[in-house]
Formats: C-alpha cells, structure tokens, sequence
C-alpha cells in the first residue's frame, strides 16, 4: 500500500499496537532472524522499495530457521521477480476504482457492500490483490467513513456491510467501536462481516477491547481470516480465534492459491485440518488476481482446479474450500472448483 497510508494505524495505546511497531522491516534483520545470509534470502530492496517489507515478529517466529523457500517467509520478502513485466498483468485487474459506489464504498454484489476503512496492514503480502491500490483516493480515509456510512443507509438492499481495506483490524478499538455503532444505527444492515489477516499475524490485536466491542454488537459478526498455510495457525492464533469465537456467529477462512507456498494437495488438506482444530472453517480459495509484480505466484487453472479436486477426495466437503475468482462484471465469484466427475459417467 502507498506509505502515506501508513498513518491510518493509530499510535497511541496498548501492547498490539508496540507489537505492531516493532515489526520487521528490513531484509537484513529479517536474514539475522532466520539465521540465514541476506543473500541466501534473495530479498530485493527495488521490490521493497515498491511495497516496503512489513511483517510482525510473532510471524516470523513461525518461519523455519535457515530455509530460504519457507512458506510463510515466500510470503513477505520482496523479491526481483515482482519487477518483471508480464503481459495480463496491471494495477487494478478487477476495476475496482471504477466500481466504487462513492469514496471507500466498494458494491459489486447483490445485497453485500464492502467498505475499504483503511490502507494499513499488519502484514505486507507480496502478492496482495490491492497492493497497487492508492487507498487515500479511494477514499479509505476516516473522514470519508460517515459518507459511506450514509450512503448504507439510503440504500435498503444493502443486507451486509463487510469491513474490509487494508485491513480493518488495523483501525484502533475506538474507531472500530465507532464504525460498528454507525452500522448498528441502520436497520436494514442485518450482518457485519469483518475481512483481517490480522488475527493470523498479529494475534495480540484480538484484545479485550475489541472482543467487548465485537460482543456487544447487536448484529451477528462474520468473521472471515486470511491464512495461507498450516504453519501460520499457532497456539497464539488458536488462542485469538476462541476469543473470536465467543463473540462472532462465525469464524471463515479465505486463502489465495500461491505457487511455491501452498499449491499441493497434503499441503491445502493440512491447511484445512489445521483450521477445523481451532475452530475456523475454510471458505474459499482465491485463484491470483493479475496484479502487476505477481505473476511467479500464479498457479495455472487446470492445476488449481485438480488441485482442488484432489482436496474433494480427501476431506469431508465441509473442509473443502470453494476455488474461485472474480471477474469484473460476474454476479459473484466466479467457482472454478471443487466440480468432479464420475468417470464412469459416458456423455
Ligand atoms: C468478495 C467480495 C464480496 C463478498 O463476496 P461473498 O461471495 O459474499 O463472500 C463482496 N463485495 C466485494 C466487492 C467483494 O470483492
Ligand atoms: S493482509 Fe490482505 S490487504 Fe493486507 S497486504 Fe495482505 S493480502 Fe493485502
């Protein structure tokens, strides 16, 4: 996200907001961590330049020590292979800026408004959908949140409002509280869904704060996280989502298919199995948006879609995630997978 974003994460306050602050943002410190040499990591200070390297410490405690191809380190460390050019592949693949219902509203779907409340993350994920996204003129701005707000409002067919950005948890307990009592204020607003990675990489956040604000909305709360691999759910993640689960209808889990760090089958049903034993069911996995300095992540749709038919002839269908992707103009995610056949089905 552009660094002048950086500036929505409030500073004054408690211990996940220090934890925060101290995250890494160096490829040499992040190579001290892992005891591994800098230039093992292949880190590209260009690409960082682009989209700063940003990761919590608590994060980087999951990664193995002295391997440069862990899974989760894949994730963060900016690399030369983003600045190459590849045909496809563009700052805004899914036309978002043309869609915004006005500032920090996003509508593509019947009944369900997304509303962009900050560029911050806790994270920097290198192949994030949005990371070219100039959020200050999209309005994730709090100043604009009121407008959005009042635009929910004129409009009924809005069922569920999702909080998303950025990532919303990144916002302070205040402004959050303020947010879900703007909500609460509109009848027709039946559901609140909340979109964060941040219980993954900075469990801390999930406070008593926030779980108070979170339990004493009076709309139910759909939580959805954002986790990768089975190595990112660790018992400080376990112990972030019970107290999630206290106070939401739900807890979801959405993933992006990613070459390298989760494109194998073991893997997903790990990811999968890892997920139900805290509580948490998977709900969809996202086929790469075209996003420029993304493509080494791509993984093909005829792989992705065995992939995850493989995944269907392992795991009950209920660990299962849907493989989808969006299409600009579709009435909803495009699901490309789980679909089997019978093969002794003649047509
Ligand atoms: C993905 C998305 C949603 C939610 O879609 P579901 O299929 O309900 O999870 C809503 N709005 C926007 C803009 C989205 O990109
Ligand atoms: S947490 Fe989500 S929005 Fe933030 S960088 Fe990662 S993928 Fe992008």
């Amino acid at each position: 996200m552009p660094r002048s974003s950086r500036s929505a994460i409030d500073t004054a306050t408690p211990g996940w907001q220090q934890e925060l602050a101290a995250g890494i943002n160096s490829v040499e410190e992040l190579a001290g961590e892992l005891d591994l040499p800098a230039s093992l990591l292949g880190g590209s200070h260009a690409a960082g330049s682009q989209f700063p390297l940003r990761v919590p410490r608590g994060f980087v405690r999951r990664m193995r020590r002295g391997d440069p191809r862990d899974p989760l380190l894949l994730q963060i460390i900016p690399t030369a292979r983003e600045l190459t050019a590849h045909p496809g592949f563009v700052a805004d693949p899914l036309d978002e800026l043309t869609r915004l219902r006005q500032p920090g509203l996003l509508q593509k779907y019947q009944g369900r408004a997304l509303l962009m409340v900050t560029g911050a993350c806790a994270v920097h994920c290198r192949y994030c959908f949005r990371r070219e996204f100039p959020y200050v003129e999209a309005g994730a701005a709090p100043g604009t949140h009121a407008l959005a707000l009042a635009q929910v409002a004129r409009d009924p067919s809005i069922q569920e409002v999702i909080l998303s950005g950025g990532d919303p948890l990144s916002l302070s307990n205040t402004r959050l509280h303020a947010l879900l009592r703007g909500l609460e204020q509109i009848d027709h607003v039946r559901r609140i869904r909340i979109h964060s990675r941040t219980p993954v990489v900075l469990p801390e956040r999930i406070d008593t704060g926030l779980v108070t604000s979170l339990g004493n909305c009076t709309r139910p709360i759909v939580m959805v996280l954002h986790s990768n691999h089975a190595n990112e759910l660790d018992a400080t993640v376990a112990t972030a989502v019970a107290r999630l689960r206290d106070v939401c209808a739900t807890v979801l889990n959405q993933s992006v298919l990613l070459r390298g760090i989760n494109d194998d089958a073991t893997c997903l049903a790990d990811l999968s199995q890892r997920l139900f034993e805290i509580g948490v069911l998977p709900y969809y996995i996202h086929q790469l948006d075209t996003v420029r300095g993304t493509a080494h992540f791509r993984v093909a749709d005829r792989r992705a879609r065995r992939l995850l038919g493989e995944l269907a002839a392992r795991l009950p269908g209920y660990l299962v995630p849907r493989l989808v992707r969006e299409r600009p103009g579709m009435p909803a995610k495009e699901i490309l997978a789980p679909v089997l056949h019978n093969p002794q089905q003649v047509t």
